[in-house]
């Protein structure tokens, strides 16, 4: 059955017009489905996320966004063999689809968690501390991250056509803002299920996402500077949408990721006989042929000492030798087909482009035997290796991206060329150094870091439990400088923000602490009441104090400590080497017997709505303290924020120690967690 794919615009699925563009199956060049965008009114879908889809989306906090974006991935879970099933057609084997639908659905898992765990209960984060704008105080700064009132317009490649949806989608939709996603017509169809998925859940409020199949039209010329376009995919496309003329009138944020040259460097130390020299053969050969080698973060050129290049390319081509062409459904298949027979066609230009300066070591790029399908309809095609013999002076592997199963060896005679070798891919996503050596680890880094946006440093300590050249994680950034497109995605909380406004507040600590929700220094305090461990999370106030006492310390008290805890440092216990030392004016107290005197001094010891400190924070000893020195503590609520349980409240004090003089002497924050009312 051929699938008509539709666009989901203002709530609804649009039926294609004119035009359909056919998407055969990369396997067998049957038609999968037709896909068009004619007929979409884009300029009405931009409004419609504007005026829907974005208020429903700020309405709620950032752990309600959280927790749909969790029901989102359980729900896609459930249904996700679908998905698999229609992704054979796309030349994936199940492994390569595991990437994209498991791999999508995890970023949303992910997350869900962060947001849950990292971000406040809230419709916007406070960015970093107060910062003190004025001699007493009473003026201070700070600022705050609030979600775009735009649209966020994710373009997508069309090698992982759910993992590319998802991993902009989460960042966006916990951000608190929606989605125009548009699919590369190549894969849609996979895109296309998901979408109808998450239609179909109800779990998004209307207009959080829309859906193009097919071109996006006239969409880019309603962009305002509170949409964000994030792009996947070639340079060139790249380049078309970063110069449109809307897109740089109106300084619409622009993040894109697109081709690269990735590098793998066998390391200078690494022989042979070292478990590094299998590892970094695994490696190659499995982004070689992994997704049949169609991944941006792939590795494209292999780096090695000049003097074990015969090594590496023996071992390389009796690897790849073992992988079976084929069929994807087929389970003895290592690599399918390449997503079309248009892609096909490039790879192989690109590789004859590469082949003029340097010669085919592994592979035919015109022939393959396949396994269970027939090799003339479908878009199979051999892993080629090259080698380049004088990659200095050669220009093509260093600009030329065949999006395939195709990578180069390029020898190298010192460290400093690899580094060189590397660098002139002019950026890039990801680059591997496989070495056991510190020195050539840190030479490699140094060297790489700034020209790319991951480096994966693999040796046989980690091999075991490492995740892979080719795999972003959600925790970490993707992107890359220059030719990789210069933007970042992911990245823990990084990502959310590159689709909310970073703005500076300045006003009196009152007002920053009323509009915050945090108190900061100067800001009013509240002495008078119970004590506040009394209360409950419900019953507590920012701001709420406890003003201790003063308790003097003696040396006693010092040698006590030091004897009932083993901390007999010479700083507490021995006045004349005290007095060598430059920070103090002889013994002094513990720093940890400041903490615990300070507990001692705040705390109200009845069993109460307090139930634990779960930590402290910050924790800075900014003087010593002699004996006969008396110190006394001021603890304030700082923050609250309900916790994962609804039975409990999580609450953030500001706690200062000060001595007899007013001198701060400690200053740190106590983590609490305390009952809610029943
Ligand atoms: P394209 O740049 O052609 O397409 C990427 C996306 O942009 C697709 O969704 C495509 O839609 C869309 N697009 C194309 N033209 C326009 C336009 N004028 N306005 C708006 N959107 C547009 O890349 P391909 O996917 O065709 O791959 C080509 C090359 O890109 C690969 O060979 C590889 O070198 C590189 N690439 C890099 C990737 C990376 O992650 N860094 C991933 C995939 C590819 P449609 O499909 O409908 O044309």
């Amino acid at each position: 059955m051929v699938l008509t794919l539709q666009s989901f615009a203002e709530n609804r699925w649009v039926a294609p017009g004119a035009g359909a563009v056919e998407i055969p199956s990369a396997v067998d060049g049957r038609v999968m489905a037709t896909a068009s965008s004619a007929g979409v009114d884009f300029g009405a879908m931009v409004r419609f996320g504007r005026k829907v889809g974005g208020p429903a989306l700020r309405m709620l906090t950032f752990h309600q966004r959280a927790e749909m974006l969790k029901r989102l991935a359980v729900y896609l879970t459930e249904r996700k063999e679908a998905l698999y099933e229609l992704s054979f057609d796309t030349g994936a084997t199940r492994r390569d689809s595991w990437i994209d639908i498991d791999g999508g659905i995890g970023t949303l898992f992910a997350y869900a968690s962060r947001g849950r765990k990292e971000l406040p209960s809230e419709r916007f984060v406070l960015d970093g501390a107060f910062e003190p704008l004025s001699k007493n105080g009473s003026f201070v700064g700070a600022h705050i991250l609030t979600p775009l009132h735009g649209v966020a317009v994710h373009v997508n490649a069309f090698n992982f056509p759910c993992w590319g949806m998802l991993e902009k989608l989460a960042p966006t939709i916990l951000a608190g803002v929606p989605v125009i996603t548009k699919p590369a017509t190549a894969t849609a169809y996979v895109a296309h299920a998901m979408v109808a998925m998450i239609v179909e859940s109800g779990i998004l409020p209307p207009g959080a996402l829309q859906f193009v199949a097919g071109s996006t039209g006239d969409l880019l010329d309603h962009l305002t500077g509170q949409d964000v376009v994030s792009f996947t995919g070639s340079a060139t496309t790249s380049g078309k949408l970063r110069d449109h003329p809307t897109v740089s009138r109106e300084a619409v944020r622009f993040i894109a990721e697109r081709d690269s040259l990735n590098a793998a460097i066998l390391g200078s130390d690494v022989t042979p006989e070292s478990p590094e020299f299998d590892l970094f053969v695994k490696e190659v050969a499995r982004e070689m042929t992994a997704k049949a080698g169609q991944k941006c973060t792939a590795i494209r050129r292999v780096i090695v000492p000049r003097d074990r290049v015969e090594a590496v390319r023996d071992a390389l081509a009796a690897r790849l030798g073992k992988v079976a062409i084929g069929n994807p459904r087929d389970e003895k298949v290592g690599m399918g087909p390449l997503a079309s027979q248009g892609q096909r066609h490039d790879v192989r230009e690109n590789i004859a482009k590469l082949a003029a300066e340097s010669e085919i070591v592994f592979g035919d790029p015109l022939h393959c035997a396949v396994v269970d399908a027939d090799a003339n309809a479908g878009a199979f095609l051999s892993p080629v290796l090259l080698h380049c013999a004088n990659p200095i002076r050669a220009e093509r592997v260093n600009h030329v991206e065949a999006f395939g199963p195709v990578s180069t060896l390029l020898p190298y005679d010192d460290l400093d060329q690899a580094i060189e070798l590397a660098q002139r891919g002019e950026g890039s996503l990801v680059a591997s150094a496989f070495s056991y050596d510190a020195e050539v680890t840190e030479q490699l880094v140094m060297g790489l870091a700034p020209f790319h946006g991951r480096l994966y440093l693999v040796d046989r300590d980690s091999a075991k439990e490492a995740t892979g050249h080719g795999s972003p994680l959600p925790p970490l950034v993707h992107g890359g400088p220059g030719r990789a497109g210069g933007g970042e995605e992911m990245g823990g909380l990084r990502g959310v923000y590159h689709y909310m406004q970073r703005t500076a507040l300045q006003g009196s600590p009152a007002k920053l602490t009323a509009l915050t929700k945090t108190w900061g220094q100067g800001a009013p305090t509240r002495t008078e009441g119970p004590h506040p461990f009394r209360k409950n999370f419900d019953e507590i106030s920012i701001g709420d104090t406890i003003e201790t006492p003063a308790r003097t310390i003696s040396l006693e008290d010092i040698e006590h400590f030091a004897n009932f805890t083993g901390d007999t440092f010479y700083a507490h216990m021995d006045e004349e080497a005290a007095k060598a030392n430059p920070f103090f004016p002889g013994r002094v107290a513990h720093g940890y017997l400041i903490l615990s005197f300070a507990a001692g001094l705040f705390v109200d010891p009845a069993p109460g709505p307090l139930l634990a400190n779960y930590g402290l924070e910050r924790l800075r000893f900014l003087k010593p303290v002699s004996p006969g020195d008396s110190i006394r503590v001021r603890l304030t609520v700082k923050t609250k924020r309900a916790a994962r349980l609804p039975d409990y409240g999580e609450v953030r004090w500001d706690a200062e120690v000060f001595n007899q003089n007013n001198e701060t002497v400690a200053q740190y924050d106590v983590l609490t967690m305390s009952a809610r009312l029943a």
